[in-house]
């Protein structure tokens, strides 16, 4: 047996062994990752290794899948985790579309910009790739832009959908990066009415708020992510769900991906011809420690209640909302998870600067990441008096720092007396 030694290893190239990376604990107070259950991380760090056809662990898929279902709010077969983050899942549905198809997508922030940007590499010809590969322009696809700050109608979306006459259609529900309500009814009655199949960016809203998918027929492939309201950040599954009607066009058409295929992904969950089957089959090499994290975070959502969740985030946001406010911000968001909010006038341009004495601090709030820049604080698994104070609290602490005029001690009193007056 040999070993490489240092003096084997080819000259100029140096043979180094880091310390042990330690990441300190911060207050994640941004639009995502939501600080994880304490009992996530258990479950994580607590599995036994076993392999990914281990009885336990395709048990553990199974019971995670039926508990999606819950979730989504869904009958729909179809429904289970893309391994990864947000965007693997995203990825798999957005691969219903290939070069050609046409398509018209509603970006309204940052994330619905990146989904629009997918769909223009899936839509374009091998022409229209080579042309501009990381920015292609497919004649095909329609990119309808809602300004940011501002919400995407049902009323843009019909217009547009008689105009373009396409086969798919595509909107973030909640767009994080302006923090902005779409009207998701609308955009499914629209599709419904022009014979167009929806495919919709649900990354931020499931877990947050409470809607059953069922409700919105016109749209036939959804996307979530595990970190955001999900709260299952060790890197586990991206929850998705297909119609049968999106599944039969794969079955007919096909699609350009084996790992995040929507038919041969499903077996590994046990779902075969449309069937839920004991038997699962295998796909790639699932982590059994993925499984099990994730499968807490969804007995833990299902546990607190998907209502009483939405309403908890919404009770939250309005108290931080006020917070802020008296603080002498204008918020411009209308998410119940977060705040997208502009510095007072004094304070107006420096929003970066205040980001980042926080995130030095320990508190992890955002920027925009694209124009305008704004502040995004959020409140993922933040669901208490005692959370929210501690966040205002500190947002206050930065804000003064940098010389705004506010009395902090009023703020807090009218924060305390917000709550007093709800309990
Ligand atoms: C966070 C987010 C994404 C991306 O998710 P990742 O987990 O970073 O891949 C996509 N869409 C929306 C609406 C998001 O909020």
């Amino acid at each position: 047996m040999s070993r490489v030694t240092k003096s084997q290893l080819p000259e100029g190239i140096p043979m180094t062994v880091f310390p042990q990376l330690e990441i300190p604990e911060t207050l994640a107070a941004g639009p995502g990752p939501g600080n994880t259950d304490p009992r996530v991380l258990e479950r994580f760090a607590k599995t036994g290794v076993a392999d990914h056809m281990q009885a336990d662990v395709l048990r553990g898929m199974i019971e995670a899948k039926l508990m999606l279902r819950e979730l989504w709010g869904t009958k729909n077969a179809y429904t289970y985790g893309v391994a990864g983050t947000g965007f693997s899942g995203l990825d798999c549905v957005l691969s219903l579309i290939l070069p050609g198809d046409k398509v018209v997508a509603f970006p309204n922030g940052t994330f619905s910009g990146i989904d629009s940007l997918t769909i223009r590499m899936k839509a374009s010809t091998a022409e229209e790739l080579a042309a501009d590969s990381l920015n292609p322009k497919p004649a095909s696809v329609t990119v309808v832009e809602t300004p940011h700050g501002q919400s995407v109608t049902g009323e843009a979306v019909d217009a547009a959908l008689a105009k373009h006459k396409p086969m798919w259609a595509f909107m973030a529900h909640w767009e994080t990066g302006s923090g902005r309500v779409n009207d998701v009814k609308g955009f499914s009655d629209a599709c419904l009415k022009h014979g167009v199949m929806g495919i919709v960016d649900a990354v931020s809203s499931l877990g947050v708020g409470d809607f059953n998918i069922d409700d919105y027929p016109g749209v036939v492939a959804w996307a979530s992510c595990p970190q955001k309201g999900v709260l299952s950040l060790p890197l586990t599954y991206a929850p998705v769900s297909f119609t049968d009607k999106a599944i039969e066009m794969v079955k007919k058409r096909g699609c350009r991906t084996y790992v995040h295929h929507p038919i041969l992904d499903a077996r590994h969950w046990g779902i075969i011809d449309g069937k839920d089957v004991d038997a699962p089959g295998y796909h790639q090499t699932h982590s059994c420690y993925a499984v099990a994290a994730f499968h807490e975070a969804l007995r833990i959502i299902l546990g607190y209640g998907r209502a009483r969740k939405a309403s908890d985030y919404k009770y939250h946001e309005a108290a931080l909302r006020q917070a802020v406010e008296a603080m002498g911000c204008e918020v411009t968001s209308d998410m119940p998870s977060l705040v997208v909010l502009n510095l007072p006038g004094k304070l107006a341009g420096r929003e970066k600067e205040l980001v980042q004495a926080a995130r030095a601090k320990g508190f992890g709030i955002w920027p925009t990441l694209s124009e305008p820049v704004q502040v995004r604080i959020g409140i993922l698994n933040q669901l208490s008096p005692e959370q929210i104070t501690e966040i205002a609290s500190r947002f206050a602490d930065g804000m003064l720092a940098m010389g705004a005029e506010f009395d902090k001690a009023q703020v807090l009193n009218q924060l305390k007396s917000y709550y007093a007056k709800a309990a």
